[in-house]
């Protein structure tokens, strides 16, 4: 059997950068993929915002990946053809008593080097924005949306013209450390044995799972999964908005927002619900229309004149987490041989927002720590 280079598992947005980048570094790559396409999975059930970097504590790698993404994705976007609305970004008081809590957002952006970000009157904010009720708000001018799709199309091109081979309907279901790397049992219609030197488990919300199935990694360092599903309701008619719109955050994610499309149509949320599930094979991603009621009251703190009846269920997504509800929203984990002492294996866990902004730096940061452990 001969061995390859690098086997990426998961070809999400993450997976996808990370197996691009590989293959541009030389590496005979191939990204294996458990559905029958590419980015079907969180990577297609988001809101495809390409965030700023305001909310993450300072020197965290969400922080650090996401305002380098933040322009490392405009840059690739803009050099590949690939679609983008800078719309900007105005995180909203709506009552004096949260100024003080926007300010403190302020600073937090600020230490993280968040870019082209303004604390603006009520003034100012209604002349951008009529119709919000707004005591003070945070303007974020490189906040805006990328055509998700069409980037992750991209990624996969150029990890093919860079010589990568993808894999669908091929999960990876076993893998045993062998000298030198590691063997593969490759699950599907055309099950296969493959030889790695490099393993890099990018499986999303299932990449705990994953890390199970490698025989070796000590228990302790694989993390428990969690799954907080968020769910979006779309608005029926035109946005009275030109930006998208955000409260003060509440715990666990950034409070019921609204975020434009490419085509400038307007949703809200996702808001956050832990679903009660040990794997991802039991989500249910049917959205419930009862939860619209707290949709109504949420959204009219900011935007009173939102109209009954004017709101739809529409998809949802599951955020890949690994601390539990009531805890501080975790950092991206990357689990290499300094952590578990498996040369040549990477985990990825708690890939959730603002992963999809900071893909391209993720890949960068990982070509750094291979780099750093040759
Ligand atoms: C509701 C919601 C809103 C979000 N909004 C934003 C946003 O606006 N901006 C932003 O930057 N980020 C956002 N995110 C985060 C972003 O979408 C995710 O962090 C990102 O898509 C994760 O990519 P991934 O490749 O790690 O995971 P995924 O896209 O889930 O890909 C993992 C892949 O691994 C595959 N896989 C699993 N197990 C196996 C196996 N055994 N063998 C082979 N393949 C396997 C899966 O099929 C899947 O294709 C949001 C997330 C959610 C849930």
């Amino acid at each position: 059997m001969d061995k390859l280079d690098c086997v990426v598992v998961g070809a999400g947005v993450v997976g996808l950068a990370v197996a691009r980048e590989m293959a541009l570094q030389g590496h005979e790559t191939v990204l294996l993929e458990r559905e029958a396409s590419f980015g079907t999975i969180s990577s297609s059930r988001n809101s495809e915002v390409i965030h700023a970097g305001i909310y993450y504590p300072k020197d965290s790698l969400k922080a650090k990946l996401c305002v380098e993404g933040n322009r490392m994705l405009y840059e690739y976007c803009r050099d590949h053809q690939v679609g983008t609305q800078r719309y900007g970004k105005l995180i909203v008081a709506s009552d004096p008593q949260q100024v003080d809590d926007l300010h403190g957002i302020f600073y937090r952006a600020q230490q993280n080097g968040a870019r082209e970000i303004s604390l603006i009157t009520a003034k100012e904010a209604n002349a951008l924005e009529p119709d919000l009720r707004v005591a003070a708000a945070i303007l974020s001018k490189t906040t805006g949306i990328v055509d998700s799709h069409a980037y992750m199309l991209s990624l996969l091109g150029g990890f093919e013209d860079a010589g990568g081979m993808v894999a669908y309907l091929s999960p990876l279901n076993h893998a045993r450390v062998i000298p030198g790397g590691f063997e593969l049992e490759v699950g599907g219609a055309d099950a296969m044995q493959l030889q790695t030197k490099y393993l890099i488990n990018c499986a999303g919300m299932s990449a705990p799972a994953v890390a199970q199935r490698i025989e070796g990694i000590p228990a302790d360092h694989i993390p428990k999964a969690y799954f907080a599903k968020g769910n979006y309701f779309s608005l029926a008619g035109k946005s009275p908005f030109r930006h998208l719109i955000y409260p003060v955050p509440e715990p666990g994610g950034l409070g019921v927002h609204l975020t434009l499309d490419m085509a400038g149509q307007a949703k809200f949320g996702p808001d956050v619900e832990w679903l009660e599930i040990e794997s991802e094979d039991q989500i249910n991603y049917a959205v419930d229309p009862m939860r619209g009621e707290r949709f109504y009251a949420a959204i009219r703190q900011y935007w009173p004149d939102l109209k009954d009846g004017s709101l739809q269920a529409d998809y949802s997504g599951v955020r890949a987490k690994i601390v539990p509800k009531d805890q501080p929203a975790g950092d991206f984990r990357i689990d290499g041989p300094n952590e578990h002492g498996i040369e040549g294996l990477y985990n990825f866990f708690g890939f959730e927002s603002p992963a999809l902004t900071s893909s391209l730096a993720i890949a960068k940061y990982l070509k750094g720590l291979i780099q750093l452990e040759q």
